[in-house]
């Protein structure tokens, strides 16, 4: 079983982008059904590897919007998408 320091300093970023094996996704997933915190942790890096790459979008567009706007407008979306996700 993976420790949380493991998940949080070794895998979730790579869980993340996709770049675990299946063994290593399985044992994230595994950690993640028992342990709060590490979940919270991974929805927060998500959220901002969305506002990051949302942001450098912009950027190429020739845009620059404001990251506490573009923060704010992505955790809303992700709420709606988890709501919608709870109610299957
Ligand atoms: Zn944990």
């Amino acid at each position: 079983m993976l420790s949380c320091h493991d998940l949080a300093h070794k895998y979730a970023s790579d869980y993340i982008d996709g770049q675990l094996n299946w063994r290593q996704r399985l044992a994230v997933f595994m950690h993640l059904l028992i342990c709060v915190r590490c979940r919270r942790f991974v929805t927060q890096l998500r959220l901002v590897c969305r506002v990051v790459k949302q942001r450098g979008r912009d950027v190429i567009k020739g845009s620059t919007p404001d990251l506490d706007a573009l923060a704010s407008r992505l955790h809303k979306e992700y709420a709606t998408q988890k709501k919608s996700s709870s109610e299957l």
